[in-house]
């Protein structure tokens, strides 16, 4: 995969965000020209860097479609989404309505005006390797691993994977589905379902006891932002149709993560059980050693270097 590349006009969804944030930032950083559309119902426009645009807008509005219509953007980065588990449940069409209809209704509109004025060449989907498994067979997943999504977040972003195969076999859309694990760094939103380690880490710096729900055993896949950022810039250009996985291998359980945090917060809490989460998942954990090989890119950051620089910004957003 090419690494220095020519500047591309590209469009990252929820760049407002926590991690389309960072994306934008290095797509920046390494002279695209971005554009960032977010309506910023959880994202913040201090989020998106100085030299993106910014259009503030849903993504399934006219105006965002009309955007990629015009044909100039090459590249859709596509970071926004319908992300929390439990309003899935809570709500599967709203879910579909983002993650689904959204999803189409800017691809297609990125291909239709296709050849005559440049239009979408490739699309970088942010789908989910925590959620599109299930209870795994084996750990960790690899990316051949039957997809049973037990949400309709993650049955959303699979059908957003789907549909996107089919644009590729249709009209020669470059596609990279890049399965996250649990992505976890700065600017990570503690309000919410999701981020378990902004959660802790915002309330042990407060002087909080963070609850764990259930027993704690439950396992996950803990991935540094920067190693997502890695990901995205290394598909950048890939051609085809892909799906990588991007984690860490190691499977982490929440009292480990809680003692790793309280270590650096300097915290003497102990942990206070509640009740397990109903039809949570057990164990979560992804190989995403084939990219890494692929693409060449480090080893994943470890957890407790991630956690502390995660724990040092949170300390500095509170001071
Ligand atoms: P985030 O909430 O910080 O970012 C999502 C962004 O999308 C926000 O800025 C929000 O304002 C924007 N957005 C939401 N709905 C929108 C809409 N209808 N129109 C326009 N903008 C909208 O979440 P994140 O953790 O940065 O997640 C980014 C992507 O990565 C999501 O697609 C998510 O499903 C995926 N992902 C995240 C994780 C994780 O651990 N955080 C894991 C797997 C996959």
């Amino acid at each position: 995969m090419p690494s220095e590349r020519a500047p591309l006009p590209i469009v990252v969804t929820g760049g407002a965000g926590f991690i389309g944030s960072h994306v934008a930032e290095a797509l920046v950083g390494a002279g695209h020209r971005v554009l960032v559309i977010d309506d910023l119902s959880s994202g913040k426009r201090e989020n998106v860097p100085d030299r993106a645009e910014l259009l503030v807008a849903d993504i399934r509005s006219e105006e965002a479609r009309a955007v990629m219509a015009e044909g100039g953007f090459e590249v859709l980065v596509h970071h926004a989404a319908q992300m929390d588990v439990r309003r899935s449940t809570e709500d599967p069409m709203y879910d579909a309505s983002v993650n689904i209809l959204g999803t189409l209704g800017l691809v297609k509109a990125g291909l239709s005006m296709r050849g005559e004025r440049g239009g979408l060449k490739q699309v970088i989907f942010a789908s989910t390797g925590g959620a599109i498994y299930g209870e795994q067979d084996h750990f960790p997943a690899t990316e051949n691993h039957p997809t049973r999504p037990l949400s309709p977040y993650g049955v959303s972003k699979l059908a957003g994977e789907r549909y996107l195969y089919y644009f590729h076999a249709e009209y020669g859309l470059d596609v990279t589905c890049l399965r996250y694990a649990n992505v976890y760094g700065p600017r990570q939103s503690p309000h919410g379902e999701a981020g378990v380690v902004a959660i802790f880490t915002s309330k042990l710096l407060a002087g909080e006891a963070p609850t764990i729900n259930g027993d704690g055993r439950q396992t996950r896949d803990y991935v540094y932002v920067g190693d997502v950022v890695r990901a995205n810039l290394a598909v950048l250009g890939e051609p085809g149709f892909r799906t990588w996985n991007v984690g860490t291998g190691v499977e982490t359980d929440v009292v480990e993560l809680f003692d790793e945090l309280r270590v650096l917060t300097r915290s003497d809490f102990h942990a206070c059980h509640g009740p397990g989460k109903p039809g949570e998942q057990r164990r979560s954990v992804i190989d995403g050693s084939p990219l890494r090989r692929k693409a060449e890119l480090p080893e994943p950051v470890g957890l407790a270097t991630g956690l502390g620089e995660t724990v040092e910004w949170f300390r500095r957003q509170a001071s």
